[in-house]
């Protein structure tokens, strides 16, 4: 990259020490830039001295007067008073952490300036002020014109310290303006508004001239990530790849094996997802729809095109249970017609192993299914052309940066059953391209969603124990409680015991994250099969598990939930023709969010809508998840907030990214200069 318009900004800290250095450098403070970017997270305003009569009690102010006492008392616990007074009424200084020699340094008739927030006084005593700044003026100091900023800190690193650097990183302002003037008319430059917020007057302070200079490298931030998404997606969508056509053999009779037909939905993402894989280009699609909402045989379609053209495809998921799944309804679906599918996960041993590695090197295994063992270097594909990524969120950016690093460019279908906002989704997601399927299949029965106290656990479990005896599956979700997973974990096997008593003559079984994979699946295989009719589990279970028989879910502490990741849970029932239920136990009493929460996940069946209300609620930071984005954490913008300008700023890097390349390339190096590898993913 081009850095030498502004090397001066990325250059490392001149004229500092190397210990100074590693102090810096664990506030993620490393150039000048970084100087720039480390604005005050509050100003003190020392720009006035206030009469102390002036000064009311709860404000934070300068006063200053000449020294009438000073003396350490012995109260409940020791302190140095220090009275003074401006000749018009008397204010006290209070200390509870100091050194002997203090004392002997206020000097009676000596003058001082103190600031801090001021107190009422205690017993007789008229205003005070605790732990004050304060400076001598024997010799009169000048008033400052700006506020005085305080930066945030770490143990070692004085104000001082920070706002010497900064005075200097300020000298560089006038190389930081980089982006075409004329762009952004209705906001500062950007030199200007990091002058306003390292310098701000009194006159400015809440005033729109502050507002907008926040606004300002909010919105720079959020262009320099826009940039960074748009060079990702160009880089994508210019890697070669396989020219797949579909050919209706493969395709077709996949198609009339089915006993359903696509719906019109299903059909458009897929003529989406046909028109990509035809160029000579990368596909990076992202299809998104709720559970429940048919995403598995649009990829599988779309993998019957590569191996209709004679390529291999696979299909990834995250957890060892859902790989699981895929391969035994994909399995069921493509002997039929005579298409090799094999399995690779991390369970398998190692002589298994081998003969699927074998098999997918000479190309005799068409279709690939499993967890990321997929994409470990053993594994060899003989012409991998298509690769799937359910529950693309889960996986974290490494894994799905392996998938590049093989060195292959199959086409890359990611699906997520997290619907996320259109519009948001189009921002935030600006490296894929998204197709969406936007309503169910038909013929489903809705699931009926009750609320419940936890306080009536037993008729719960009552009525759990009658729904068994009408041959029933019930899942009971144990969910995170505590930031620990062994509580979460105790916490499961308890419900698992109370179960096995209160439901005695049913069979109870127990999943949870600390099982071996192996173990994971056999259960859930029991489940699966009817043999195990209830089925605690931690959140495990949260993703595409699939079985048709079970028509109860029970909740724990749902209030403490995500309402898509409770839309998510729900979803595992009403899958087949039989009448489903939700029920939602909490543990009253509800605060206002979570009633307004568990109301509008009571209310609605749609994971847009309830989506919405959750952005609506948490915002979508909390929606999101940083994981889940792989970009570099925001530092101004928020998109809880921010939404608005998070548009704008798509369509200025838009502009900049088609017509000004050079200055993208150095605005996002200025920007995130030390995440460049964000842009491989
Ligand atoms: P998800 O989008 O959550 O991954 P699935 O692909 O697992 O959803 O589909 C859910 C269920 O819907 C499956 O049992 C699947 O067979 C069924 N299904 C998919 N498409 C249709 C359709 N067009 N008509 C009826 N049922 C369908
Ligand atoms: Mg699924």
């Amino acid at each position: 990259m081009n850095l030498e318009n502004n090397s001066g900004l990325l250059d490392k800290i001149k004229n500092i020490t190397p210990a100074l250095t590693t102090k810096f450098s664990a506030i993620g403070i490393n150039t000048y830039w970084d100087l720039l970017l480390h604005i005050p997270i509050r100003y003190e305003d020392l720009t006035k001295v206030y009469n102390i009569t002036d000064v009311k009690v709860g404000s934070v102010a300068q006063i200053e007067g000449e020294i009438l006492s000073a003396a350490v008392i012995n109260k409940r616990t020791k302190q140095l008073q220090v009275q003074i007074t401006d000749g018009n009424e008397i204010i006290t200084l209070i200390f509870f952490h100091f050194y002997p020699n203090y004392a002997s340094q206020y000097q009676i008739g000596k003058k001082i300036r103190a600031f801090g927030e001021v107190k009422a006084g205690f017993g007789m005593m008229g205003k005070s002020i605790i732990h004050p700044k304060v400076q001598s003026v024997t010799y009169t100091p000048n008033l400052s014109n700006t506020f005085s900023p305080i930066y945030g800190t770490t143990n070692g690193l004085k104000q001082n310290q920070i706002v010497k650097l900064v005075e200097e990183a300020l000298l560089l302002l006038d190389q930081i303006d980089i982006l075409p003037d004329n762009l952004i008319a209705n906001l500062p430059k950007i030199s200007k508004a990091l002058l306003t917020l390292h310098k701000l007057t009194p006159k400015e302070f809440n005033t729109e001239a502050h507002n907008e200079a926040l606004t300002r490298l909010k919105m720079d931030e959020l262009i320099a990530q826009q940039l960074i998404l748009y060079k990702a997606y160009e880089l994508k969508h210019k890697n070669e790849s396989t020219v797949l056509k579909p050919r209706a053999t493969y395709t077709r009779m996949l198609l009339d094996s089915l006993p359903y037909k696509l719906t019109p939905e299903q059909t458009k993402v897929l003529g989406e997802i046909y028109a990509d894989i035809a160029k000579p280009t990368q596909m990076n699609r992202l299809l998104q729809g709720d559970v429940g909402s048919g995403k598995t045989i649009v990829a599988t379609m779309a993998m019957l095109v590569a191996v209709e053209n004679g390529y291999q495809a696979a299909i990834m998921a995250p957890t060892e249970i859902l790989a699981q799944q895929h391969y035994t309804k994909t399995k069921q679906l493509l002997q039929a017609i005579g298409i090799e599918v094999v399995w690779l996960s991390g369970s398998l041993t190692t002589k298994q192993k081998k003969m699927v590695y074998n098999d997918i090197k000479t190309g005799v295994a068409k279709i690939i299914i499993g967890t990321h063992a997929i994409f470990q270097k053993d594994v060899e594909f003989n012409n991998l052309a298509l690769i799937a990524v359910d529950e693309q969120h889960r996986f974290g950016v490494e894994q799905r940066l392996s998938l590049q690093a093989k060195g292959i460019n199959p086409h890359q279908l990611m699906m997520s059953a997290t619907p996320i906002p259109r519009t948001l989704a189009m921002s935030y997601y600006a490296d894929l391209d998204i197709s969406t399927i936007d309503k169910l299949p038909p013929g489903r029965t809705p699931i009926k969603t009750v609320l419940i106290n936890s306080g009536r656990r037993l008729e719960v479990i009552k009525f759990v124990a009658e729904m068994c005896s009408k041959n029933s599956q019930v899942y009971w979700v144990c969910p995170l409680i505590e930031e620990s997973e062994n509580l979460d974990l105790q916490n499961a096997i308890n419900t698992f015991n109370e179960l096995q008593d209160g439901l005695n003559g049913y069979r109870v079984g127990l999943v949870h994250g600390k099982l071996k994979p192996t173990e994971k699946s056999s259960v859930m295989k029991e489940f699966s099969d009817g043999k195990i009719q209830v089925l605690v589990a931690t959140t495990v279970i949260e993703v595409g598990v699939d079985v048709p028989n079970a028509s109860i879910m029970v909740i724990e502490h749902s209030e403490r939930m995500g309402l898509s990741q409770l839309h998510q849970l729900r979803g595992r029932v009403g899958r087949g023709s039989i009448d489903s239920q939700c029920i939602l136990l909490y543990q009253g009493p509800l605060g206002e969010i979570a009633k307004r929460r568990l109301k509008v996940i009571y209310e609605n069946n749609d994971g847009f809508v309830i989506a919405n209300e959750d952005l609506a609620i948490r915002g979508p930071g909390e929606l999101l998840g940083q994981k889940q984005s792989g970009l570099p954490a925001l530092r101004f913008a928020n998109l809880d907030t921010d939404l608005p300008l998070l548009k704008e700023a798509k369509e200025f890097a838009k502009i900049i990214a088609t017509k000004y390349p050079d200055i993208a390339k150095e605005f996002i190096s200025l920007w995130f200069n030390s995440s460049e590898h964000f842009l491989m993913v």
